[in-house]
């Protein structure tokens, strides 16, 4: 018997995934295509296909730590990280608040990101409204588009999810009859597979064919597209709908025209905008992954469709990205760590752009303590895209809940401003000088403004314009020009042009300028994402002793940067212990005084709990010399130092112009060793004081 080795599985499995995917794929084709049975075959060869991969998952050794959820989970909640919102009322699914030290940990994350992208790139930043009125959403195609079907109990109007529902009906009737003969079991099934791709009427049939009920005992209303945006109205008369934004997006979308003026109309440029989203998720879970109001951060970078140079591109040509292209997911399984410029070169990312910003976000990521081992970017497949896009690529974080999207890198070309500038009659173009001037092929245009009119009324600008910007290059217009010639009409951006509507030349004309409605390449960062997945990364159990857990915040985004610990409750130490806080704190180095009168050893546990990077002591030698001991949170290693040193060395090492291991080459080294012990009676005592949740003890008998 030959016994396969890890890496043999890992490639069987990663083949395995693969056409996972690729069947997926196939699968949503079949469903647009609505050929049930098709459906039903594809769909039971996919359900295969993963109970293979999960059994082969189950053969292969990780060679990641393992995470311990429930020591994880305990410290979140305990040092109040992140807590259900609405607690004490029974809490709300999907909503969150985040405490104290998530709090510190999320500005410093944001500071960060306006710093890295917002200022290094001078880009323009806003903070549009999160109530949008409704011709906007309608614009963007989320009023249409953001459905799932919802029925109601009539009764008691509690909503549910219609396919959802049938799934559960069909569950409960299988197992109630074990004997039923396989083929009727078989047609039950299919039914089931296909739940979420029935008509609204075809549901409604099936819920009350497989006799589904409502809590109250009534069957259910017919079924409705739920839309996933909060719905409100806005003003007093209650007549004018509006929604909670479901994206920052939109914002930035319909200032593009004064942007442009206060950029003096220079091309490319980006604008930018963080605050949060809303979305009223179905079936919110995984934490902070899937909640239903989140903070977004988002870059709009409008650029020439012909041109997606960037002027930065050079910066990361040599950047190493781990890239899941669209022929890997179908074909080996296996990811490529490709160096950004050569990924554009040989065409894998569409352009130098698009490739920017998803080495910007590596950039960030890492700057923020991500582990990079468990960051890669997956390019969609094309059933995935939406019709407009020319590329994307999600940065997925792998957490304890798998990979997930975080951020979204989308060249979703001109589509946005052109929805807008149709809706508004408002022009979204942009002009870019041609310098030297070029002698260039173009189509001069004649119209007729009569037929025009009558055509597309108060549209006529808006197409006449259109097709002028078209006209701008012979190559762009060629294609219509031929469609009239042949066919007698066209149509552009869904408007339809007969060829009696205009006549046209093709001309040499020295071009001076170039119009065009710009591209869009939007990085689309959900924070609250983020800032999870960054808990995780940094969560770890002292080797020593698994109660002892850390979090290993780099000293840029740790919510607090230093703890400063008396080692006795002598009044001289107390002072010096607040001199050297306030001085910090002065410094903008948020800091926490511990004078509590728990062993120094369970204190640096606590401050180790919050991921507080360093840890200042005064002891009885500080009273005679003036020196404190600084002591490094992950390796636990102490140096002395005069007390007066501590604020420039912190301040350089969180503004990253030095390194622990700077400073341990400057001063001398006092302790090594593990200096989180606690005594037992110790431990019992902190049990008591910070009893909550994991950690409660039962009430002593009085
Ligand atoms: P999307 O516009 O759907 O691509 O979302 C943009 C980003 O928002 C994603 O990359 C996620 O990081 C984040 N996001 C989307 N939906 C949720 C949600 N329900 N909860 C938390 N974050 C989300």
């Amino acid at each position: 018997m030959t016994v396969q080795t890890n890496e043999q599985l890992q490639d069987e499995l990663d083949a395995l995934n693969a056409q996972i995917t690729k069947q997926g794929s196939a699968v949503r084709e079949l469903k647009k295509a609505g050929d049930a049975d098709a459906v039903a075959e594809a769909v039971a060869k996919l359900q295969a296909l993963k109970i293979n991969a999960a059994e082969m998952g189950k053969s292969l050794v990780s060679d990641e730590p393992e995470f311990n959820r429930k020591a994880f989970d305990e410290l979140v909640l305990r040092k109040m990280f992140v807590v259900p919102s609405f607690e004490i009322h029974g809490g709300v699914k999907g909503l969150f608040d985040l405490g104290p030290p998530a709090c510190s940990l999320k500005a410093a994350m944001i500071d960060l990101w306006r710093k890295h992208f917002v200022l290094a790139e001078s880009m323009l930043e806003m903070e549009c409204t999160c109530l949008t009125p409704e011709a906007v959403l309608k614009t963007s195609g989320h009023v249409d588009r953001f459905t799932d079907l919802m029925v109601k109990d009539p009764q008691t109007a509690e909503c549910f999810r219609a396919d959802k529902l049938l799934e559960d009906a069909i569950d409960s009737l299988l197992e109630a009859n074990p004997t039923m003969p396989v083929e009727e079991r078989e047609d039950h099934l299919r039914i089931q597979r296909q739940a979420d791709a029935f008509s609204p009427t075809e549901l409604d049939e099936l819920l009350i064919k497989y006799d589904c009920k409502g809590p109250s005992g009534e069957a259910y209303t017919p079924s409705f597209p739920f839309n996933l945006m909060f719905k409100t109205s806005i003003g007093p008369e209650g007549t004018s709908v509006g929604y909670l934004r479901p994206e920052t997006a939109q914002g930035l979308f319909v200032n593009y025209r004064r942007l442009l003026d206060l950029n003096a109309g220079k091309m490319p440029f980006a604008a930018a905008q963080i605050g949060l989203g809303f979305r009223n998720e179905i079936a919110p879970r995984s934490g902070l992954l899937r909640v239903r109001e989140f903070c977004m951060g988002e870059i709009e970078h409008f650029v020439n469709p012909k041109d997606k140079s960037h002027p930065n591109f050079k910066s990361v040509t040599d950047k190493e990205l781990v890239l899941f292209g669209r022929d890997d997911q179908l074909g080996s399984g296996k990811t490529k760590t490709i160096a950004c410029g050569e990924a554009v070169e040989s065409g894998l990312i569409n352009n130098e752009t698009l490739a920017y910003f998803m080495a910007r976000t590596q950039l960030y990521m890492e700057k923020i303590g991500m582990d990079p081992q468990r960051l890669r970017f997956r390019q969609h497949l094309a059933t995935e895209m939406a019709h407009y896009a020319a590329d994307c690529w999600d940065l997925e974080i792998k957490s304890s809940y798998g990979w997930q999207e975080c951020v979204g890198h989308a060249d979703r070309a001109c589509y946005d401003l052109e929805v807008h500038s149709r809706a508004t009659k408002t022009s979204m173009v942009a002009t870019q000088k041609v310098d030297p001037p070029q002698e260039m092929e173009v189509a001069k245009l004649k119209f007729d403004r009569k037929l025009l009119g009558q055509a597309f009324k108060g549209d006529q600008r808006v197409v006449s314009g259109m097709l002028e910007s078209l006209a701008e290059s012979w190559t762009d217009f060629e294609p219509i020009a031929t469609k009239l010639e042949n066919d007698g009409k066209t149509t552009v951006e869904g408007f339809e042009i007969t060829k009696e509507m205009m006549t046209w030349t093709k001309q040499k004309k020295t071009v001076h300028e170039i119009k065009f409605t710009p591209s869009v390449i939007e990085p689309s960062f959900g924070m609250g994402r983020i800032l999870y997945s960054l808990l995780e990364h940094s969560f770890y159990q002292r080797e020593s002793d698994e109660q002892r857990v850390v979090m290993r915040f780099t000293p840029q985004v740790a919510p607090e940067k230093c703890a400063v610990l008396p080692i006795s409750s002598n009044p001289e130490c107390n002072e010096i212990v607040d001199d050297i806080a306030r001085d910090l704190m002065d410094s903008d180095l948020a800091t926490r005084v511990d004078k509590s009168t728990a062993a120094i050893g369970r204190r640096y546990s606590r401050s180790d709990e919050l991921g507080i990077p360093f840890a200042v002591t005064v002891d009885f030698d500080t009273l005679n010399d003036g020196t404190v001991t600084l002591r490094e949170r992950d390796s636990t290693v102490q140096v002395r130092l005069p007390k007066n040193d501590i604020n420039y060395l912190l301040f350089q090492i969180v503004h990253s112009r030095m390194t622990w291991e700077d400073v341990m080459k400057k001063y001398p080294v006092v302790s090594t060793g593990d200096d989180t012990e606690v005594a037992a009676e110790d431990a019992v005592t902190v049990v008591e004081q910070t009893s909550r949740g994991a950690f409660r003890r039962p009430a002593q008998p009085k």
